[in-house]
């Protein structure tokens, strides 16, 4: 190709001389002749010239400044100087500020070497950049490749010095690259415990020899990060490199993995093992155990009575703070720390060794004690309500499995009306068991029906007129495999499985809806009372519902009762005064049902916002034979007189019963005497003739 010549002369007549230097050089050049500042700096632009010649001294202008503008503007087209005489002084500084070469006019046979030899070094070094540029190019998209992968890769040397590392080598030890070059890897990249170990697989990789793939190894970086690496020799000795590490970071997989461990084996709100778990550790327990050790093991399942309700009444955050504060409980007593878990939603199983006998009569009723202690959670106090049964390792079953079905067994035979509230396996437990499992179920289902379940009225009768003065509203169940079932057989057992507050729900409304129906029938009914269990008074639920159901079904609230029983209203009084009251409030009569029996606390009855006592029926039945009872009973209603409240004597089926009744000043009376419970069907011809009382 033609070279182009920027030729820096004032006179034309030297600008031959240069132009025919060259062509007797043989180079054909195109030249342009400039002589000012300004055509130089324009020509330097447009022309882009390979090479300037330039005079040293032009007029208004000079080679140096000439030289200087190339230096700014196109420092790598080469300078050389054609001039006349330069001293060596001159020669030596041209050089120093850049000047590729110079040529005297007076030895212008060289200029052609010097052009070509310039132009040459030129293209040279024009190449030379042209490599280093694609070299560059080419190592930092390498680089950008290393970074980008996800696995850490990082080359060492001989020595097992850090040579080279990627970005992923940087996150997962939280270093920098230059941090960790020139480091050993074992020291950059693993916590110093495992520093040793990572060294001796650096070193078997470096000393290995042939091509076979070097075993993969886990290292813990600084970083927390669990890194799998494995390691490869480069294949030839490049400037020291000698081995590439790579790692893959399995911290995420192996927290997953923990953690599908965890809930495989644990309860996530409590920590504690789950069933599963908690029967293999049973197991694992009682096959490590030493047998003469004297002590019994026991297994002791905790159930949760009404567990349901408080989730449902406070929230589930509520209901797990509560299970986590009865783990903490039941932790003073395991014996061993797998030895407590949660097998069920509402039920814990605790295994501990215990003196056998009286130790453990003694023990249980405290642990249960304990348990029932009021628990707060933010503004809400909460009373948890707990059972237990139990199983003796190896006197009930040798196998962990049969051993915590041994517990469940004796925790579902304790029920509000069995006297403790925790019980001992026996055999014979088992069919009981099964039986009430299934009438459980068939509760449930029931519930559902809406046929099954029906409500009959008792009349309350004024002693003095004959007239029905309210009607108590008594559940039955039509069940479809045993007949009719008195509510004995069934209100205990909703209690324990969570059944209460649906079916008090369900009594309520058809209550309420039954005196809708009479009053369309324009059959003015008198006050209804329902009986509340205890479960059911204690629900927050309660006066919300209440509330709705007497406007679902335009009921006044003067036209029900609630009855309470007595137990139930002085377990826990203070909490109980308040609830009276908003019911009192809202309007609706409370009664105190089976009174007597409960053993009162007098100064809180005296506080209790009640209208009305049920003197209860255990009084009235030997009021005729038992002399205490009668004593009582009189006792009794004057009390109740002096509180201002009403007495209903419950369970009179004679007319001597009724007699002495009413000699003690009682007015109103429910029993067999004149009536039992009567479908609602029959009520109306009831209330409208007045019972003949004597
Ligand atoms: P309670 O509230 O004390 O009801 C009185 C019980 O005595 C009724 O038994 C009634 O049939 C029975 N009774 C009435 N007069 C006589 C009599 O002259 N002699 C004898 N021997 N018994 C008489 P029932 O209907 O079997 O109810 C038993 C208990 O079940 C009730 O005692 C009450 O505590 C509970 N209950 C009944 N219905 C409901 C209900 O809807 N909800 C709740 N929570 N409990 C209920
Ligand atoms: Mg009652
Ligand atoms: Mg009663």
């Amino acid at each position: 190709m033609q070279p182009k010549i920027l030729l820096l002369e004032d006179l034309p007549a030297d600008a031959e001389l240069v132009q025919m230097e060259l062509m007797l050089g043989g180079i054909d050049a195109e030249i342009l002749r400039v002589a000012s500042r300004e055509t130089f700096v324009n020509a330097l632009a447009k022309f882009q010239p390979d090479i300037i010649l330039s005079d040293f001294n032009l007029p208004g202008f000079s080679g140096m400044s000439g030289l200087e503008i190339r230096n700014q503007q196109a420092q790598n087209v080469p300078f050389i100087f054609v001039t006349g005489s330069l001293g060596e002084e001159m020669a030596v500084s041209t050089l120093r500020s850049g000047a590729t070469d110079f040529v005297l006019k007076d030895r212008m046979a060289r200029l052609p070497a010097a052009v070509s030899a310039a132009l040459d070094s030129s293209a040279q070094r024009e190449e030379r950049e042209r490599v280093d540029r694609e070299l560059t190019t080419e190592r930092s998209l390498m680089q950008a490749v290393l970074d980008a992968a996800q696995a850490m890769i990082v080359v060492l040397d001989h020595n097992g010095h850090i040579m080279h590392t990627n970005a992923a080598a940087g996150r997962m030890t939280s270093q920098s690259r230059p941090d960790m070059i020139g480091n050993k890897f074992w020291e950059a990249m693993s916590q110093s415990d495992q520093s040793e170990t990572v060294r001796q697989h650096i070193q078997a990789a470096l000393d290995s020899h042939d091509d076979s793939p070097l075993p993969s190894w886990p290292m813990v970086t600084h970083a927390e990060r669990t890194v799998i690496c494995s390691s490869a020799k480069l294949p030839s000795n490049y400037r020291g490199e000698r081995l590439v590490v790579c790692g893959i970071d399995v911290t995420d997989q192996e927290r997953a993995e923990r953690h599908a461990f965890f809930l495989g084996h644990f309860d996530p709100i409590t920590n504690l093992p789950n069933r599963r778990h908690f029967l293999q550790q049973l197991s694992e327990y009682c096959n490590r155990r030493d047998s003469d050790t004297g002590t019994a093991l026991v297994i002791m399942m905790i159930g949760m009575v009404r567990a349901q309700e408080i989730a449902d009444s406070y929230g589930d955050a509520t209901f797990n703070q509560v299970l986590i504060e009865m783990v903490r409980r039941l932790r003073v007593w395991q014996s061993h720390a797998d030895l407590l878990a949660r097998v069920a939603d509402s039920s814990f199983a605790l295994a501990f060794e215990v003196g056998r006998g009286p130790d453990l009569d003694m023990l249980v009723p405290h642990i249960l004690e304990q348990l029932r202690e009021p628990i707060t959670v933010g503004q809400s106090q909460i009373l948890p309500a707990v059972h237990g049964g139990l199983a003796l390792y190896p006197d009930n079953a040798s196998e962990a499995g049969l051993l915590l079905q041994a517990a469940e067994s004796a925790l579902h035979c304790v029920t509000p009306e069995t006297t403790q509230n925790f019980a001992f396996y026996t055999p014979l437990l088992s069919d009981q068991i099964r039986e009430r499992l299934l009438l459980e179920g068939e509760l449930r289902e029931a519930l559902k029906t809406d046929d099954q379940l029906i409500l009959h009225y008792q009349p309350q009768v004024d002693i003095a007129t004959g007239q029905v003065i309210g009607l108590e509203a008594l559940i039955r169940w039509r069940h479809p495999r045993l007949e009719w079932l008195p509510p004995a057989r069934f209100i205990p057992l909703a209690e324990v499985c969570g059944l209460m507050v649906p079916l008090g729900r369900w009594v309520m409304r058809r209550a309420c809806q039954q005196l809708r129906d009479w009053k369309v029938q324009g059959f003015i009914a008198p006050t209804v009372a329902i009986n509340l269990s205890a479960g059911q008074f204690s629900a927050p639920s309660l006066i919300d519902d209440v509330g709705i159901t007497l406007r679902e079904f335009g009921v006044e609230p003067h036209q029900l009762e609630l009855e309470l029983t007595e137990s139930a209203s002085m377990s826990h009084p203070e909490a109980s005064i308040v609830i009276m009251q908003q019911l009192r409030n809202m309007g609706l009569k409370i009664a105190i049902d089976d009174f007597g029996t409960g053993y009162s606390n007098l100064s809180y009855l005296k506080r209790f916002p009640v209208d009305r006592l049920k003197l209860d029926q255990a009084f009235v039945r030997d009021i005729m034979t038992d002399a205490d009872d009668l004593a009582i009973s009189r006792a009794i209603i004057a009390m109740a007189h002096q509180l201002r409240l009403e007495v209903v004597a419950e369970g009179v089926e004679t007319r001597e019963q009724l007699k002495l009744l009413a000699g003690a000043g009682c007015r109103t009376v429910q029993g067999y005497l004149f009536s039992r419970p009567v479908a609602a069907e029959v009520c109306q011809a009831l209330v409208q003739l007045p019972f003949a009382v004597y």
